[in-house]
Parts: C-alpha cells; structure tokens; sequence
C-alpha cells in the first residue's frame, strides 16, 4: 500500500540544531509520490467551489501549479518581500528571532473569491497566517487552507483558526 512517509526526507539539525526538517523534494523525485499529492487535493477540493489557489514560495508553487491546472484555476503566487514588481499588498510577522514580510501582487487577488490557500508544510502557521491577512485585504476569500505536511504540535491551528486545514501527513513529536 502506498504510505506517503515513505517518500518524505527526513534531515535532523537543519536549518539549525534541534530542528528536524520535513524534506519534500524527495515527494517530487518520485512521479508516484507527486502525482499521489496533486491526486489527493484535486479529489479534495474538486468539488468545494475552489476558484483560485494562492501559495506561498518557493516549495508551494510546486504543489499548486499543477492543481490549478487540474481545475482550471488561476495561480496567485505570495512571494519575499522584494521580488514582485507590481503594486502589492504586504505583511510583516514574526519569527523565532527575527521578522519575515510577504507580498502579494493585489491587483491578481480575485475579489470576492474563493482562494485555497496552500504551502508544501505548516509548521507554526506564521506564514500562512501573513498569507491569508494579505489576501482577505485584497478583497479575496479564504474558505480553507491546505499543507501536504502538517506538523500540529507547533499549535497551527490555533494560529490559522477558524479557518479549516487540510494536510495529507502528520507528525506528531519533534
Ligand atoms: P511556518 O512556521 O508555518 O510559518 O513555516 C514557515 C515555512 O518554513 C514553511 O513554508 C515551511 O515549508 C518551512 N518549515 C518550517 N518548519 C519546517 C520543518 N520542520 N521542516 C520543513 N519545512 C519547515
């Protein structure tokens, strides 16, 4: 049977000592863990009236490109503060021992829309909590959020309640 853990990397100590960091890069080595990923959240989401999917950079886009081609949706990419050109809609947050800003292009948030918002995994839900102020700003929806990996004992969905997540794997102790 196929077990989605199996195609997960596992690297103690990265980026730095203690962590232990969730690697999906060996997911898009194999086209049968992949395509079990976007299989996955095509089934899920199908149906849910999802018109539009926003992920967060750099791993994120991975999973949502070929979703959105799937449902024939647009892709709203939220990138470091920096690389968009355009006029964005902007969040700075906090991380462990420094601050992160996102952006979004704001004229590419569908207003009034139903946005999935998406990353590859959700640790503490910092990001993706940036994420979804920026696009509900921009006049957007988000009706739910999805992770390939969640890891709850970082408490994210305390962070991102009461929005609904949905992860296909989790682990549960550091
Ligand atoms: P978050 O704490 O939810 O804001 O996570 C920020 C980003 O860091 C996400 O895009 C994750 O992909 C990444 N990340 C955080 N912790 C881990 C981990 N233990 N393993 C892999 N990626 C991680």
């Amino acid at each position: 049977m196929f077990n989605l853990d199996d195609y997960i990397r596992k690297v103690p100590d990265f980026p730095k000592k203690g962590i232990l960091f969730y690697d999906i890069t060996s997911v898009l080595a194999s086209p049968i863990a992949f395509k079990y990923c976007i299989d996955k959240m095509t089934e899920i989401y199908k149906d849910k009236k999802i018109e539009a999917i926003a992920a967060i950079e750099a791993r994120g886009f991975l999973f949502a490109s070929p979703f959105a081609y799937n449902l024939d949706i647009p892709i709203i990419p939220i990138r470091k503060k920096g690389k968009l050109p355009g006029i964005t809609l902007s969040k700075k947050y906090d991380l462990e021992y420094a601050q992160a800003e996102i952006e979004v292009h704001s004229a590419d948030v569908p207003k009034g829309k139903r946005v999935l918002l998406t990353d590859d995994l959700i640790a503490t839900g910092g990001t993706l909590n940036a994420a979804r102020s920026i696009l509900i700003e921009g006049g957007a929806h988000v009706p739910e959020i999805f992770g390939i990996v969640g890891l709850p004992f970082l408490n994210y969905q305390k962070v991102l309640d009461p929005t609904p997540i949905t992860t296909l794997i989790e682990y549960h102790s550091e």
